[in-house]
């Protein structure tokens, strides 16, 4: 390894660090922690510190901790938006866990009313919404993320999270308390500050019965089975739509479906999603990246833009 390298996947975590997460966290903080089993691409190399965070208390400890030591960190939901550098994330990785997966969904008058920690999946946001007859939920169906990961990359189909969202609460180094804040949201992407940690949400739906809502859902899910690679590792579409057209199109008509480097493979059934069809390296992952942008950039003249978030260290070298 280069000099550069060495520095650039050396921990910044000092004795002191260590012991102050430990007595924070306890058993639930791990150093050197390989971070691809909790990505769905199942690609990344270790963090510092990797923290399974379950109370607002413990998450306020430690961005004390990160703004006092200047110490980086990053918060991963289920990690199926993120590309992990092979050379993994400095300083502090926290997970939330415990009263954050927490979900409260009740009917309120003409509305259904979902409050959600951050760390609640989608998943059961989505079916204990579904029951009281949410409608537009079918919308948010299928999508692997947490509420704080989905609110962050404003997920969604023909709708997304903020057409629902009713108020946001965060958790930040420099006011590390939980408090409300107003969020703006774009495609794919919101103006939540970058070191913000959501912590709840409130998301409010119109009621309908819920029966049609069930069935609705229901129809959207089995299409997505037939339409994406969804049993194998890969962090759903890599590339957001170009304005008026699809990236998995424009990918597919510059003939790279099937392209491969390494263990990573451009989805044969849909072209914007990369799969890891054993052993894939970020390297191999983002080297693709690169070769389908390149392709379709020459080809059509369409610069695509990630969807997918690429962090930590990348190394570009053997
Ligand atoms: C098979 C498959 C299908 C998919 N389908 C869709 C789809 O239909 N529509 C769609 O929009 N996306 C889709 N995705 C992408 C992905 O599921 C969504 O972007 C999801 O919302 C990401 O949530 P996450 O918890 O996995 O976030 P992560 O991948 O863990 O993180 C994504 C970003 O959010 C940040 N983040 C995570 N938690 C928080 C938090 N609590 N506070 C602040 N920031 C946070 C992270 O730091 C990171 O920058 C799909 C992915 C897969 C694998």
């Amino acid at each position: 390894m280069s000099l550069t390298t060495d520095k650039a996947v050396a921990s910044l975590l000092r004795d002191d660090d260590r012991a102050v997460l430990r007595e924070i966290f306890g058993e639930r903080v791990r150093f050197d922690e390989p971070l691809g089993p909790y990505t769905s691409w199942k690609i990344g190399g270790p963090a510092d510190a990797f923290a399974v965070v379950e109370r607002e208390e413990e998450l306020a400890a430690a961005m004390r901790l990160c703004f006092k030591r200047r110490l980086p960190w990053f918060v991963i939901g289920s990690g199926s938006n993120v590309l992990v550098g092979d050379g993994g994330m400095r300083g502090i990785v926290v997970r939330l866990g415990g009263a954050f997966a927490e979900i409260d969904a009740r009917v309120d008058g003409d509305d259904v009313i979902v409050d959600a920690g951050a760390s609640a999946g989608m998943a059961a946001v989505t079916a204990k919404a579904a029951t009281l007859g949410a409608v537009g939920i079918g919308s948010l169906a299928g999508i692997p993320g947490t509420v704080g990961g989905s609110l962050r990359m404003n997920a969604g189909t023909d709708r997304e999270m903020g057409d629902f969202v009713r108020s946001v609460w965060v958790q930040s180094p420099g006011k590390p308390d939980p408090h409300a804040i107003t969020v703006q949201y774009f495609y794919r992407h919101t103006t939540l500050a970058r070191d913000a940690v959501v912590s709840r949400v409130t998301l409010a739906f119109e009621r309908g019965d819920p029966k049609s809502v069930r069935d609705e859902m229901q129809a959207r899910l089995v299409r997505r089975k037939s339409t994406q690679p969804i049993a194998l590792p890969n962090a759903g579409s890599c590339f957001r739509n170009p304005e008026g057209d699809k990236a998995a199109r424009l990918i597919e008509a510059a003939g790279a479906k099937g392209w491969r480097v390494g263990g990573a493979e451009v989805s044969p059934l849909h072209a914007n999603f990369i799969n890891n069809v054993g052993g894939a390296t970020a390297r191999d992952v983002a080297t693709l990246l690169a070769r389908v942008r390149r392709a379709v950039h020459e080809q059509f003249g369409v610069e695509l833009q990630l969807e997918v978030h690429l962090v930590g260290v990348f190394i570009d070298e053997t």
